[in-house]
């Protein structure tokens, strides 16, 4: 028996693993099929812009309060380097104006006098949210939709105008189809409690731990995957595609395109899809389960422009846009406002986000079109003037719907791996969690 775990796939997951089976001495290798590890992690330069740094081409921050990124980033010597957002308040595009959105958990407000001079919601849809939010609710059980929840508990327009674009800017999903329990747990546990909602909420919010709600690292964070590629580099091996995992002995095989590794643990921290093919002939039903989940195509276009070439203040995180708002845009992040350390004094940095799971325009827009669109669409909500400096990074099937059931069917997943194959485990954004606290947290546990 060849005492060595090996990793497939090299994004936050796979080498959180490593990183923790390096710590405790272990014997382990990672195989990433592309050029870099990272993932879903990247940053990079805009080019032709005057900017003398990198820019997030995806993930900018992260939950600070779901601790494990934060302490990855401090084991890895860059705990000096955490910094918050400089500018915290969001707002959302509704009828042709930029509304403030009221202090909330994931949208639904916890004080429906907010709303009143925000012009977000209705009147009707105010009085309806406070009708809702203060019944008397029974306790949810089991896991159910967002929408099922919400739309019960604060009326469709809260749901429609705040809740499904602010969840939907996190998985490009439709709040309607998402799982609860999976993609939206501090609605969930005040769902469970039962009795009023909005008071449930006010609760929650009243006993969270204070500190700041995001991170972010100086510098971008790429620079965490730097670091981790620094301290694994040994044992990273890069163009080096999984094309099949097979039983050797007692042990695995893990072929690639390259040569092939033989290991007594296998973790899977691929897309679901990869990770299906891989498993296919040894656990049909995990393999089904996994190529169940569906995933969203999203992109990511970031504009670098003169700052007197806007026509907004900029004073915030960014906005979001409701799908009924008619715009290719599900969100745009002040990044430069956002976080001190892109703000070079003379250039906005907006990085615009275009896609949902049912909503893959985008993708049949030629380059020039696509940013041609996005670029009218930032003259109209935050007055651009000019063309600024593009980068367009498209993110195809990159983040994962997790519909109602999901975490039983993952429990399901591990079990028929536990039998069908044992020593290989699945983990990551597919499974339980695609924030990068919550990948940080599986691939270090599992590792
Ligand atoms: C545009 C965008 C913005 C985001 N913003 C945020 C954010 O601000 N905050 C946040 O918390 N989360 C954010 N997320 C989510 C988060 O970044 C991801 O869920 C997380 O990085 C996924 O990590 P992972 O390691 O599980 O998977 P991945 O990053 O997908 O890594 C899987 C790796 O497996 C490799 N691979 C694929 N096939 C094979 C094979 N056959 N053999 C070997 N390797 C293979 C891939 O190349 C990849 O490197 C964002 C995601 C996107 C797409």
């Amino acid at each position: 028996m060849n005492d060595r775990t090996l990793i497939i796939g090299g994004g936050i997951t796979g080498l959180s693993a490593a990183h923790q089976l390096h710590r405790q001495g272990e014997d382990f290798v990672l195989l990433e099929a592309s050029h870099r590890v990272g993932g879903k992690i990247a940053g990079g330069p805009v080019e032709g812009s005057a900017l003398g740094f990198n820019v997030d081409r995806a993930a900018d921050g992260f939950l600070a309060r779901e601790p494990e990124m934060s302490e990855l980033c401090r084991e890895l010597g860059l705990g000096d380097d955490l910094v918050s957002p400089a500018s915290g308040g969001a707002f959302v595009w509704v009828d042709g104006a930029l509304r403030p959105i009221p202090p909330s958990v994931l949208g639904v407000p916890l004080e429906p006098d907010d709303l009143s001079a925000g012009g977000i919601v209705s009147p009707e849809g105010i009085a309806e949210l406070r009708a809702r939010g203060f019944a008397d609710h029974p306790g949810l059980v089991g896991d159910t939709t967002v929408g099922e929840v919400v739309r019960a508990r604060a009326g469709d327009e809260v749901f429609e105008r705040l809740v499904d674009p602010l969840l939907g800017g996190i998985n490009a999903g439709n709040a309607d189809d998402l799982s609860i329990a999976s993609g939206a747990r501090a609605l969930a546990d005040a769902a469970r409690r039962g009795g009023p909602f909005i008071e449930a909420l006010r609760s929650q919010r009243a006993s969270a731990v204070p500190g700041p709600v995001f991170h972010g690292v100086k510098g971008g964070t790429q620079r965490v995957i730097d670091a981790l590629h620094d301290e694994l580099s040994d044992h990273i091996y890069v163009h080096a595609p999984a094309v099949s995992v097979e039983r050797h002995g007692r042990a695995w095989r893990v072929t690639t395109t390259s040569g092939h590794f033989d290991g007594d643990r296998v973790i899977l921290t691929t897309p679901a899809f990869i990770s299906a093919a891989l498993l296919e002939p040894h656990s049909p039903q995990a393999a089904s389960l996994l190529s169940g989940l569906v995933y969203s195509d999203v992109v990511l276009v970031t504009f670098v422009v003169p700052t007197e070439q806007v026509g907004h203040s900029l004073d915030g995180a960014g906005f979001l846009v409701p799908r009924d708002q008619g715009l290719l845009m599900t969100a745009c992040s002040w990044t430069s406002s956002k976080w001190e350390h892109y703000d070079d004094d003379n250039h906005a940095i907006l990085r615009v986000s275009a896609g949902r799971v049912d909503d893959r325009r985008w993708l049949h827009l030629d380059r020039s079109v696509l940013v041609d669109t996005l670029r009218q669409e930032l003259a109209l909500t935050i007055g651009l003037r000019g063309e600024g400096v593009t980068r367009v990074t498209p993110w195809r099937r990159s983040l994962p719907q997790y519909l109602p059931g999901h975490l039983q069917r993952c429990d399901q997943i591990d079990a028929s791996l536990a039998r069908d194959t044992p020593g290989v485990t699945v983990t990551g954004a597919s499974m339980r969690g695609l924030g990068l606290p919550a990948c940080v947290r599986q691939g270090s546990t599992i590792g």
